[in-house]
């Protein structure tokens, strides 16, 4: 029987590496991303509608727009198209992932809505199909799918899946506003004009795989962090604020402005999120884990 609604939960994702090669004739960049899903989530509801319809709530959901740009509406219309059918749907997104905060939100909204969708409409997409789509939807979409940990290649569409051995913990700074990813990208490629191809860190994959806390924050990279900084000067303020409060690593979390601060164990990023809270240099600090799942389907 033809389920009347579906939940489906979603993760945000931190870059462990961000490596960006030179821009292409297309326009995008050849990037050796390390994602790592964390565990602060969107969870995306379908139910069958007349129409097309978004709904959304949380803190940041008067930024998300409710049209049909919206990443979780053209996925549901995607799917649709491929299978024949009318994207008859109405898609409620309680948002948690920070908006423009460079955690791929809108990416996790789209795989998310791809997921209920497939499961709401019975259209028993395989799992290179519903890939297929993400990848046609954003560079970031595949990943948000599959969660875990993955090396991105290509424009960060090709997943290898990577070995996580253990948990690590993490603080992560909201920032007021947010950055627009191709403004970032923009002003990579302006402070940046001889970028090398990107290739992923051995000594990283190692630290991941190991599940080695010190040996990771030794090793994260983010080549759209000097670019973001440069836009956005004041997120200098919030990494010296948390490595001052102990962080082993701090950097910004994609194309920013949010902030990732890798923690020993949960009471350090305990204490590194209240002392973030407390310096007034971010709007919000969250302490949570990675690895986690991609998206789920929670009820049918
Ligand atoms: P990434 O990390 O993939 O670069 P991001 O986390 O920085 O992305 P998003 O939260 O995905 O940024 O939002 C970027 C822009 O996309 C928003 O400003 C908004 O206009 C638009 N958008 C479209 N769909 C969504 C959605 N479902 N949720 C949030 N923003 C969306």
């Amino acid at each position: 029987m033809t389920p009347r609604t579906v939940t489906v939960r979603v993760p945000a994702k931190v870059n462990t590496q961000l490596s960006v090669g030179p821009a292409r004739p297309d326009g995008f960049h050849d990037l050796a991303n390390v994602f790592l899903a964390v565990a602060l989530h969107d969870t995306v509801t379908v139910t069958p509608a007349d129409d097309l319809r978004i709904t959304c709530t949380g803190p940041d959901a008067a930024q998300v727009p409710l049209d049909r740009t919206n990443l979780a509406a053209r996925a549901a219309e995607l799917l649709a198209a491929r299978h024949g059918i009318e994207p008859r749907v109405h898609i409620h997104i309680d948002k948690d992932i920070p908006v423009a905060g460079g955690m791929a939100g809108g990416s996790a909204d789209a795989a998310g809505a791809l997921l209920a969708c497939d499961a709401l409409w019975g259209t028993g997409a395989s799992q290179s199909q519903l890939l297929d789509i993400c990848a046609e939807l954003g560079s970031d979409v595949p990943f948000s799918l599959v969660g875990g940990a993955a090396l991105g290649t290509g424009r960060g569409e090709r997943l290898t899946p990577l070995e996580v051995g253990g948990t690590f913990h993490w603080v992560f700074a909201v920032a007021d506003g947010g950055l627009s990813t191709p403004a970032v990208y923009r002003e990579f490629d302006r402070l940046t004009p001889d970028a090398p191809e990107p290739a992923a860190a051995p000594a990283l994959l190692d630290a991941l795989r190991t599940g080695d806390a010190k040996a990771l924050a030794a090793t994260l990279t983010n080549d759209l962090q000097a670019p973001a900084l440069s836009l956005r000067p004041s997120l200098a303020e919030t990494l010296a604020a948390g490595t001052a409060a102990g962080a082993l690593a701090a950097l910004v979390s994609g194309s920013g402005p949010t902030t990732a601060f890798l923690c020993a164990d949960a009471e350090a990023a305990h204490q590194v999120a209240a002392a973030l809270t407390a310096s007034g240099t971010c709007r919000a600090a969250r302490a949570t884990t990675s690895p986690a799942p991609g998206a789920t389907v929670l009820t049918d």
